[in-house]
C-alpha cells in the first residue's frame, strides 16, 4: 500500500444475496465502513439487490454523516441498449444506483467465454457510463506452472489499456491468480507484489501518471488472516474479496486491516 493512494476494497458477492439477506449485509458492512475513515468500500451483489442495497447503503451513509460505500455491478453488456436478452447495460447499473463494476472476472472469462477483447469493449462502455471499472487479470495454476504469469496478465491487461487510461486513474486493475479464487490458497506477498509492480510498469509506459493514480487491487482468498501482509506490499492497493465478503464480520476484519494500514498509530 502506498500513501499516496486511497486502499480500495471490494467485495464480489457472486450469487450469492440477491434479495432480503443482501440488504441486511450491505448495511452491516455500511456501518462498519462508516467507522474506518481512509479506506474505500465497495460491495457487488447480484444485478437483483442492487438497486434495494445501493438505497440501504445510501441511508447508512446519510445516518452516518459519510459518504455512501459504492455499489457494483459483476458485470455489463457493452451496448447501452437493444435485443440482448439476459444482459444488463452501463446506464442500467447507472440507473440502479451503481458507481463501479466488475468486469472480465475468471469465472465470466473461464466459464462463459469472454475474450479479453469482449472486456475490453466493456470496459470502454463502463467509462463511457461514468462507471468505475475494476478489471480482473489473471494467470491459470498451469500458466503459473509453466512461467507464463506475467506473459497472461500483461496480454489481458494490454487489451484494456487504452481504455484504463482513458480513466485516468478511475479505473482499477485486479489481479486475481485465478488458482487463489476460491480455493484457500492465497499468493504469497511477495508473489503478489511481483506481479502488482509489472502491472504497473505497464500502465507507467503507457502514462507515467497513470501507475501512480491507478489502483491495482489483489484478489485470491483475502481473509482477515492474510490481509494485512498483502496489503502492506507497496503496489497492492487493496483487494477484490469473494467468499469473506459474504459475511460482514468477516469482511470487517479486512477493512480494518487496510484502515490499520493506511491509518498508522500516530499519522494523524
Ligand atoms: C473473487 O471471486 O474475486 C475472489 C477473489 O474470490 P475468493 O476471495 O473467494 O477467492
Amino acid at each position: 500500500m502506498h500513501k499516496s493512494r486511497i486502499p480500495l476494497i471490494a467485495g464480489n458477492w457472486k450469487m450469492h444475496h440477491g434479495g432480503a439477506s443482501g440488504v441486511e449485509l450491505a448495511v452491516a458492512v455500511a456501518e462498519r465502513a462508516s467507522e474506518l475513515a481512509g479506506v474505500e468500500v465497495v460491495v457487488a451483489p447480484p444485478f437483483t439487490a442492487l438497486a434495494a442495497v445501493a438505497h440501504a447503503v445510501e441511508e447508512v451513509g446519510q445516518k452516518r454523516g459519510r459518504p455512501p460505500i459504492g455499489v457494483a455491478g459483476q458485470n455489463l453488456y457493452p451496448e447501452p441498449k437493444g435485443a440482448f436478452t439476459g444482459e444488463v447495460s452501463g446506464p442500467m447499473l447507472k440507473e440502479a444506483g451503481c458507481r463501479w463494476v466488475i468486469l472480465g472476472h475468471s469465472e465470466r472469462r473461464q466459464l462463459l467465454g469472454e475474450t479479453d477483447e469482449l472486456v475490453a469493449r466493456k470496459t470502454v462502455a463502463a467509462i463511457a457510463s461514468q462507471l468505475h471499472p475494476i478489471v480482473c487479470v489473471g494467470e491459470t495454476l498451469d500458466e503459473r506452472t509453466s512461467g507464463k504469469t506475467l506473459d497472461v496478465v500483461l496480454r489481458q491487461l494490454r487489451a484494456a489499456l487504452d481504455a484504463i487510461a482513458s480513466a485516468r486513474g478511475a479505473a482499477v486493475v485486479a489481479y486475481e491468480p485465478v488458482w487463489a479464487i476460491g480455493t484457500g490458497k492465497v499468493a504469497t506477498p511477495a508473489d503478489a507484489q511481483e506481479v502488482h509492480a509489472a502491472i504497473r510498469v505497464e500502465l507507467g509506459k503507457k502514462d507515467p501518471r497513470l501507475a501512480e493514480v491507478t489502483r491495482v487491487l489483489y484478489g485470491g482468498s483475502v481473509k482477515g488472516e492474510n490481509a494485512k501482509d498483502l496489503l502492506a506490499q507497496v503496489d497492492v492497493d487493496g483487494a477484490l474479496v469473494g467468499g469473506a465478503a459474504l459475511d460482514a464480520d468477516g469482511f470487517g476484519l479486512i477493512l480494518r486491516a487496510a484502515h490499520a494500514l493506511a491509518s498508522p498509530p500516530g499519522s494523524a
